[in-house]
């Protein structure tokens, strides 16, 4: 029988990646669903080639010109919209395995919706996880969920755990490891007249935007660092990030008899995305073979916090545990937007994840609704915060300012 898939985020670069992988398998899928947020033209593409039964947007404008389009071609895609719609398509029966590729924490209520369900979650989306952590894998754990991370570092970890998942003890250390993104090398001193263009060119990996910045500042890490502490289930202190710039190695796992798992491959989403949906099987991904003797060289090195403060952010908050994820999440996106938007500078957005995180001390969080409401003051704080730092438009060639993180 075919997987009947919910691709939430279908025109995303994950989402785009997904529909990649399984129009190359296309006997094993049915394309049961499709979103997007506003990019109507991608989604009645993707909608012409894979049929949905469904497609949901954002918007109602933008619900009736989809629909429109969709019965000029004679398709029967029934269309909705809102957030709601969403978490309606992900709890119901019709489908086997959603694929949560929405960014940030729009995220979280349909994949939370589908884990209540007992679905299949192939799970892109990290700040879900961020922002609910133990509240979302019991919930999974209760209905039966199953959860394959799609992220490629806890994909490269599930694959190297396969077949030891039953004994954490012998577990040591995880490794992550991190490309160092495009500033690893570029002078300090020069990273608050940092662009939004230079801070989305990754160099190895092409991917949504949010992603890309928070992968420039190393936040992506320290999501990561908190999405396989509840992943793996397993101590914050026995994972840590190494970076290694070509992003060959995807992650690690040292187990008790100092035995090293990597998992390798040339840095592609489409393999950790093929093997989510087939998982526990293999499919074709579309993926360039690896060749080691072209790539020569993998090297490693610790990351420098005082160049990466939001990883050293995040690796505060780990250990401070609660509800303290949910607040770094709501405020790294908070100034991560407001950077996108040219509104603060690279810089500042430690800055206003530092000044809101010391705002919350102690936040904690004992159920949904706790993290909604965290969540949504948390922002409520980040918006005064960038406000406060608001730069002129000249901000470019100001006088850069590297003396604190709390800059009054
Ligand atoms: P993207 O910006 O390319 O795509 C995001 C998708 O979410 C789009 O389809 C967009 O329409 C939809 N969306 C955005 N805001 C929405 C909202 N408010 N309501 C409903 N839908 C909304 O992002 P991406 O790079 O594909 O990343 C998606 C998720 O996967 C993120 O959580 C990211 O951290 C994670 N991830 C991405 C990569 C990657 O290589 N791109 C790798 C690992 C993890
Ligand atoms: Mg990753």
């Amino acid at each position: 029988m075919p997987q009947r898939l919910l691709v939430l985020g279908s025109t995303g670069s994950i989402g785009e990646s997904t529909l990649d992988v399984v129009s190359r398998n296309a006997d094993a899928f049915v394309v049961h669903a499709l979103t997007a947020h506003r990019n109507i033209e991608r989604l009645f593409k993707q909608c012409l080639k894979f049929r949905p039964a469904l497609a949901i947007v954002s918007e109602p404008h933008h619900a009736i010109e989809l629909q429109a389009n969709l019965q000029s071609v004679g398709l029967k895609t029934e269309v909705y919209c809102g957030a709601q719609a969403l978490c309606t398509a992900a709890s119901a029966a019709d489908y086997d395995t959603v694929v949560a590729a929405i960014v940030g924490a729009a995220g979280l209520p349909p994949v939370l919706s589908a884990a209540r369900a007992g679905k299949k979650i192939l799970l892109a989306n990290k700040e879900a996880l961020v922002m609910s952590g133990a509240l979302f894998m019991d919930t999974a754990a209760k209905s039966g969920a199953v959860i394959v991370p799609v992220d490629s570092e806890h994909n490269a970890i599930f694959q190297c755990l396969h077949g030891a998942q039953k004994a954490p003890g012998e577990i040591e250390r995880l490794i992550l490891t991190a490309s160092g993104g495009p500033f690893r090398t570029r002078p300090v001193h020069t990273l608050d007249q940092v662009t939004p263009d230079e801070a989305c060119a990754h160099p190895n990996w092409r991917m949504g935007r949010k992603i890309s910045v928070d992968s420039a500042t190393m936040m992506n890490k320290g999501l990561e660092l908190i999405e396989a502490r509840w992943l793996f289930d397993i101590g914050a202190e026995r994972i840590e990030a190494l970076i290694h710039p070509q992003s060959i190695i995807h992650s690690m796992v040292v187990f008790r008899d100092q035995s090293v798992l990597a998992q390798l491959g040339t840095p592609d989403m489409r393999t950790p995305i093929a093997h989510a949906l087939a998982y526990p099987q293999r499919m074709a991904s579309g993926v360039e073979p690896l060749d080691l003797a072209k790539v020569a060289t993998l090297t490693f090195e610790k990351p420098d916090l005082t160049r990466f403060p939001c990883l050293a952010l995040a690796q505060q908050v780990i250990r401070e545990g609660g509800g303290m994820s949910t607040v770094l999440n709501a405020a790294n996106e908070v100034a991560v937007e407001a950077f996108l938007a040219r509104r603060i500078r690279f810089t500042d957005i430690a800055r206003v994840v530092d000044g809101v995180l010391q705002k919350n001390t102690g936040a904690s969080v004992r159920s949904f609704e706790d993290v909604m409401a965290t969540d949504e003051q948390s922002r409520q704080m980040g918006h005064e915060a960038v406000q406060r730092l608001c730069h002129s438009t000249a901000y470019f060639v100001s006088k850069p300012n590297h003396s604190s993180l709390s800059r009054s």
